[in-house]
């Protein structure tokens, strides 16, 4: 590609209609937000666009969770995020013109819509091609179902002919110069219109359909979500389960981390890293379920630079290369061994911890703790060890 491409991904929508009580485009789709999943979809169609997005001034918070989750290459197109007005239409204005402010300006924009996660490598090539060759462009699906247009009593008044119909779907494809000028002048007229291909229309431009794709459907109702995550994961059929251990003993300090919390002791955990040894057999558990090494072969306790790192950065990491093979974390259970301190009355904190680490949600995260009935080194309080497994879920090989 050698024109400047956005893609600008409008998601200030407050749409909980899918259950969950978060908007839909930050709730979990098979491991990962939907936002999540829409980003990395345009970005893997289309590597050299920048990904621009539109999202509601509260949830910054939420937005930066997705933007974690998305492999290296496409967080390294984002621009920041903007801030939505009070309407669709105002916030897909509100996105031009933070592009338009950008040097080159993009020649060609694809305005997509947060809850469409499915856009096919395909469908998006259709796009640029549309936008380069009609200036306005918009994937539209024949209807399956015959349409009857009513008064307010609900009478029919016409049967339109199905076959000049089309559904239309995003993402929608203009010149930017164009769509940004078209709602310029529709922000002045105060109109408020359907999608951005009528803004378009409504300045007097022409717009093409182009093939949609029937998969490329927009989440809207909580069956929405069953059926796509069923989909998403009847993929991930190769179900893989690992299984970490760790020890650390005790030495000088005044607390230990456990699931990257610190938990006052009298003793702290001695080690390279910080001496997470919950998180350490974790983090194996995950490198186990990949066939993957183990951490002392991604992370060498000989390299100086994780000399008293933060166990995080290997959990994360672990996390990642599950996600770079297109799969999500089941599930993970461990047990911690110790005389004390006494774990469970951390628990929650530890699996909030974790959850947050992994982007996982805490159901999917058990921690248990026992003692060795005094026996052995744990017994005799000299250290710790823990114990996990995870499940993996890949996808079919
Ligand atoms: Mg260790």
């Amino acid at each position: 590609m050698t024109f400047p491409l956005a893609i600008l991904t409008v998601a200030g929508g407050r749409g909980s209609r899918a259950g969950d009580g978060l908007p839909k485009q930050y709730r979990l789709l098979a491991g990962r937000t939907v936002l999540a999943r829409t980003l990395q979809t345009m970005h893997d169609a289309a590597p050299d666009a920048l990904l621009a997005t539109v999202i509601h001034p509260d949830d910054s918070a939420l937005y930066e969770q997705s933007a974690a989750e998305l492999l290296d290459s496409a967080r390294a197109k984002l621009v920041p995020p903007v801030s939505g007005g009070d309407t669709r239409q105002q916030s897909a204005r509100n996105g031009l013109e933070a592009l338009a402010r950008l040097s080159p300006r993009p020649e060609i924009v694809l305005i997509q819509d947060a809850a469409r996660p499915f856009a096919s490598a395909a469908l998006v090539q259709r796009a640029i091609e549309a936008a380069r060759a009609h200036s306005a462009a918009v994937p539209g699906a024949p209807l399956s179902d015959t349409v009857k247009e009513v008064d307010s009593y609900g009478k029919v008044v016409a049967t339109p002919d199905r076959a000049r119909l089309r559904g239309v779907q995003t993402p929608q494809a203009f010149r930017f110069d164009l769509i940004l000028e078209a709602h310029r002048q529709a922000a002045n007229a105060q109109r408020e219109l359907t999608d951005d291909a009528m803004v378009a229309e409504a300045a007097g431009h022409s717009v093409y359909v182009f093939d949609g794709d029937a998969f490329n459907i927009k989440l809207t109702t909580a069956e929405d979500f069953v059926r796509a995550q069923s989909a998403l994961l009847g993929d991930l059929s190769d179900i893989r389960t690992g299984q970490g251990y760790d020890v650390h003993a005790f030495g000088p300090g005044d607390h230990v981390w456990l699931g990257g919390v610190a938990i006052p002791h009298s003793h702290g955990l001695a080690g390279h890293s910080d001496a997470d040894v919950l998180m350490h057999a974790i983090t194996d558990a995950i490198f186990g379920a990949l066939a993957d090494g183990d951490i002392g072969a991604h992370f060498p306790p000989s390299d100086p630079q994780w000399k008293g790192a933060a166990s995080s950065i290997f959990l994360d990491y672990a996390a990642k290369r599950v996600r770079e093979r297109g799969g999500v974390i089941a599930h993970v259970d461990a047990t911690v061994v110790c005389e004390t301190p006494k774990v469970g009355p951390h628990r929650d904190r530890i699996r909030e911890s974790l959850a947050k680490i992994m982007d996982l949600d805490i159901g999917r995260i058990a921690i248990k703790a026992t003692t060795s009935e005094r026996l052995g080194f744990t017994g005799r309080r000299e250290g710790m060890a823990a114990l996990a497994i995870a499940t993996v879920r890949l996808p079919a090989a």
